[in-house]
């Protein structure tokens, strides 16, 4: 039987710092949306510091890539957990 990871990734969002631009909502609109002003937030999002945090699925790892690479003021991180 195949081993199934249970590792999950931690999606960290400068929330403060963010212009707007929506390339996290285009790109994965199930963990960023944005709010009445025009800036993103993250879905589920709980403080930690500067960054807010959430869980992200494995399987969305590489859509979640995208919208960190693609953020212009590179404040989405990811990593596994
Ligand atoms: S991609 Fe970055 S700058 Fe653009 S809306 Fe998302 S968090 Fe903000």
């Amino acid at each position: 039987m195949a081993k199934v990871s249970r590792a999950h990734l931690v999606i960290r969002h400068k929330a403060l710092e963010c212009i707007g631009c929506c390339v996290c909502e285009e790109t994965i609109p199930q963990y960023f949306q944005m709010d009445e002003n025009g800036m993103a937030q993250l879905l589920d999002g709980t403080r930690e510091g500067v960054f807010f945090r959430a869980q992200g699925l494995k399987m969305d790892a590489a859509d979640i890539k995208a919208a960190v690479d693609g953020c212009p003021v590179d404040i989405i991180r990811v990593d596994v957990s």
